[in-house]
Parts: C-alpha cells; structure tokens; sequence
C-alpha cells in the first residue's frame, strides 16, 4: 500500500462539565484527526489524542512526531505491518488506526480473519465522579433509564467516610440489582486501601481501580483484598501490561489503547491476558467519535461479558460527526462487516 497524501487537522470538542484530574481540569478535549489517502484514494482517518496528566507526551509533543511521521508514511511502502519509527502512543494509535482503515478497505474478510472479529454486543458502564451525593444518585437514577446496569464510583474523597456513606447510600436507594466499581485513582497507601476495601466489601464490588499511590502498593493490597483489583494508570506500555499480567494476580487491567502503546500493543495485550485468565477492559481517553470506533472493535476481542468504559459520549456537549456507533441500551453492537464506520468530515 502507497500514501500518496497524508495529512492532519486539529480538533477541540467542548465538555459539558470540567473534567478534573490530579494534575489539570480541562473544559474541552483537544486532538489531531490524521487524514491519510492511499494509492486507490481511499481515505483512512486515525485520531492522536494524549490524555493531560495520565499520557506521556503532551499534544504539542505529539503533534511535532506526528508532523515527522507524515513523510515516512509517504515514502514507505506498506504491506501488514504498519509500524513507525514514533513511540508515542497517541501517535501509534493515530498511525495504525488509519492504516487499519486502509487495510480493511482494501480487503476487508483477511483482516476480519486475520484479528478474529465476529459479531458482538458490548455492554458499556456508566461513570460517577466526585459530586454531591443528591446528584450521584439522581445521576444513578438517569442512567438506570437508560439501560445501564453497571456504575464505577470514584473513591479516594479527603474524609473516607464520604465514601462509605455513598455506598451505603447507593446501596439503599437502588438495591443490589446494579453492578458497582469503584476508582480510587492512586489515592491510599497499601494499609488504607486494605482496611477501606475490608470495609467496602460489604457492598459488593466487582473491582477496585489502582487503590494505591504506587504499584508496588496495589501488588501488596491485591494480596490481601476481598475484593479484585484492577490496574489502570500503572499501566503505560505493552511492555509494563505484559510484566504485570505475569506478575501481579489482579484479576482485571483496564487499557486505555491512546495511552497503552496504540492499536497493535493493545491486541497483543489482550492476547497476553486471555492466555492467564485476566480480564481485559477497554477503557476510553476521553476520545472522539473517530478514536472510540476502535476502542469498540478492541472491546469485541475480549472473552467476557463485563461492561467496558465507553460511555465518553456522556461527557461531551458534541462530537465531531455523527456517531454510528451510538450505545443503546448501555451496549454497543459491532459487527465487523461495518468497520470502519463512515466518519462524515470537514476535511
Ligand atoms: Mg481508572
């Protein structure tokens, strides 16, 4: 395969409420749309969007790589392997993500086969992040309408009794018939994690997200916790994923492809994982429309049922076109016939 146009475009969608991290808040998202058009002019987009604070590289880092991988692309000829001489995982993802949508074009049933891609529906939950709890709850309430069943909570508040009293609280006011998650995002030492999960067990949590400060931390509380852990922001690489599939007996890592090494080192992940018996759960960077088309076909790769982090689309007031993969219902349906999905662009 020829590119004989390789372009990118900047892109900004605004969020409807500040999303905060520990180290920024932001009001919108920022990413670059690469544009590549091949020999055939087929056109294949591809999405480079670093997540501040949980990437490596910042987007204006991001975008001088990207900016040198452009000549590459138009002066090597490709076959099936779409590797670049970038490391940056936004850009990995960018680059094999409109590779990909050449490739499929090109023969669509060899790269159905050759990833192993059937029809699939894929349960999505719902996100809770630190708000007042009337407004947790009535956030709950909305989305059980909708059809979501599964809920990650954010823990890790200053006082752990407000966490306590949310889970008691949700717990009263909806039952048992909602799947519950929790995300401390780093916050305890391993002896506060120990004795705040013994605590939380009582309400019957499917995971705890990245418990402790470090992961040296997480592998001491895993060892301890009634409750499964899940890896999240320790994980940075394909490399790091694949040690700590091996080493560390959490259950579940949740990967998130912009920040994990892109397209290809999240397959190879998944890989690793099913071959241990750990889950796998695709987890968004807050992407568009175009980046979350193939966190939604990595989604349908994995062997188990647990809702994946797709709900992005809550959070933004629009998006860059219109969403073919819309959730209904708190599920996706994907079928490989249709992937990629059309994105109707400006440029
Ligand atoms: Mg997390």
């Amino acid at each position: 395969m020829i590119i004989e146009e390789a372009k990118y475009f900047p892109f900004a969608l605004k969020l409807k409420t500040p999303f905060q991290n520990s180290l920024t808040t932001f009001t919108e998202r920022k990413g670059l749309i690469l544009k590549l058009t091949n020999e055939l002019g087929n056109v294949g987009y591809g999405e480079c969007s670093p997540l501040p604070g949980f990437s490596e590289e910042n987007l204006e880092e991001a975008e001088t790589s990207l900016k040198g991988t452009l000549e590459f692309l138009k002066q090597t000829e490709f076959e099936n392997d779409f590797s670049i001489p970038s490391k940056l995982s936004s850009v990995k993802f960018a680059v094999e993500q409109a590779m990909l949508s050449l490739a499929f074009q090109r023969d669509t049933m060899y790269w159905i086969r050759k990833l192993g891609l059937v029809n699939r529906t894929i349960p999505v939950n719902a996100v809770l992040g630190f708000d007042s709890l009337e407004n947790i709850l009535s956030k709950i309430q909305e989305k059980i309408e909708l059809g979501f069943d599964t809920f990650k909570i954010k823990v890790g508040r200053e006082d752990p009794y407000d966490d306590f009293e949310l889970l008691e609280a949700i717990r009263n006011t909806f039952g048992y018939d909602i799947k519950l998650r929790l995300d401390a995002n780093q916050k305890w030492s391993s002896d506060e994690a120990i004795e705040y999960l013994e605590r939380f067990k009582d309400y019957i949590i499917e995971f705890v997200e990245e418990p402790c400060e470090f992961t040296c931390s997480t592998f001491r509380t895993v060892e301890e916790s009634h409750i499964p852990i899940a890896l999240d922001e320790s994980i940075k690489s394909q490399q790091t994923a694949e040690l700590y599939i091996k080493e560390c007996k959490a259950e579940f890592l949740v990967i998130k492809p912009m920040i994990a090494g892109g397209i290809f080192s999240s397959l190879k992940i998944i890989e690793a994982a099913q071959r241990l018996n750990k889950k796998i759960i695709i987890s968004s960077a807050f992407e568009s429309v175009v980046g979350k088309s193939v966190l939604v076909m990595l989604a349908s790769l994995t062997n188990h049922n647990f809702a994946h982090g797709l709900d992005t689309p809550a959070f933004f007031e629009g998006d860059l076109c219109v969403d073919t993969y819309g959730i209904n219902q708190a599920k996706f349906s994907f079928n490989p016939s249709n992937y990629p999905p059309k994105f109707n662009l400006p440029f």
